[in-house]
């Protein structure tokens, strides 16, 4: 624990446009008085201290429905002696409303920043949330354009899948951008933001706290979970030896708990990489197509990675796509 860390659970501040709007009260006060239980969207937001000062709260390994509120990402927020800088808000406004009450119950430092990590929806879209803090938000100098062509197609996405869960979820556009590097000083802590080239996503930002070693990787890594290729394949192969050569005591991944061996958990996803790749190429080579690609290529992986079936031929029609003009 941080020596600033403050243990006095302090309330969300009473700031009117920040708190759930009364229809949603009314609706959760039913919901209780029916159920004994409130509904996920509603629940509080756990987080566990992965390294001093480093709070995470692991989503669900899952994908978006009802029953899991949208919580499927890894989110959290880093306490310095004078800020605090949250690292991704969710994928709806309610569960952005649960993480910043999980703040509050840590400390009352200022909130100063909210870095979102990259454009997927389970990521951003709880940043309206932090509007009231008046944070810097901040992003990966491409996040602006690939939050105008998405944003909107999420937001309407969360809406259908999650209904009420989703109310009051709206795309919030950083107005800080990062292109290389940049530091954020927390007091008596210093973060490194990182902008990578394209690798899950052609906008990826990871965040190292020097303080603790700690790099805050999101989906750049995944555990167990199978990893979602939304960028570059070779790009992102690059990345993973970026990663490495970073020197990290620890990483925390986008999906998945904190690996005990990162490093274990970097070579599963390189191994997963190569053999989207050695595969599509040998498709390739004898003029392949493809379906063929899709219909063969790294099964052998199947029982190794959580949802396989959902995103495996995704990722091997990007690869081929990616592959076939190399
Ligand atoms: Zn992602």
């Amino acid at each position: 624990m941080s020596r600033s860390v403050r243990h006095a659970p302090a309330p969300v501040r009473a700031n009117p446009a920040a708190g759930p709007r009364p229809r949603r009260v009314l609706c959760l006060c039913l919901w209780v008085l029916l159920l004994g239980t409130a509904p996920a969207w509603a629940a509080d937001l756990a987080v566990s201290e992965v390294a001093p000062g480093v709070y995470l709260h692991q989503g669900a390994q899952e994908e978006t429905a009802p029953g899991n509120a949208g919580h499927i990402a890894n989110l959290g927020f880093i306490v310095g002696d004078a800020r605090v800088a949250v690292i991704d808000t969710g994928g709806t406004y309610a569960q952005g409303l649960a993480l910043r009450a999980a703040v509050r119950r840590v400390t009352d430092l200022p909130i100063a920043y909210v870095v979102l990590t990259h454009v997927h929806p389970d990521h951003v879209l709880g940043a309206a949330a932090f509007e009231p803090d008046g944070p810097e938000f901040i992003g990966h100098a491409n996040l602006p354009d690939a939050l105008a062509r998405r944003g909107e197609f999420y937001r309407e996405r969360a809406a259908a899948d999650l209904g009420e869960a989703a109310a009051g979820t709206r795309v919030l556009v950083p107005q800080s951008v990062v292109t290389a590097t940049r530091e954020l000083d927390l007091g008596g802590r210093t973060l490194e933001l990182r902008a990578h080239p394209t690798a899950h996503t052609n906008n990826d930002l990871s965040i190292l706290d020097r303080a603790s070693g700690t790099l805050w990787a999101s989906d750049l890594l995944f555990v167990d979970r199978v990893p979602a290729i939304d960028g570059s394949l070779l790009g992102w192969l690059g990345v993973l030896d970026d990663l490495e050569r970073g020197g990290a005591r620890r990483l925390v991944p986008g999906h998945g708990p904190v690996p005990a061996d990162w490093h274990a958990a970097i070579a599963a996803q390189r191994r997963y990489l190569q053999s989207i790749a050695a595969g599509v190429r040998a498709v390739l080579r004898r003029r392949g197509t493809l379906e063929e690609a899709v219909a063969e290529v790294g099964l052998d992986e199947s029982g190794r990675w959580l949802l396989f079936d959902d995103y495996h031929r995704r990722n091997v029609t990007a690869a081929f796509v990616e592959l076939e003009w190399e």
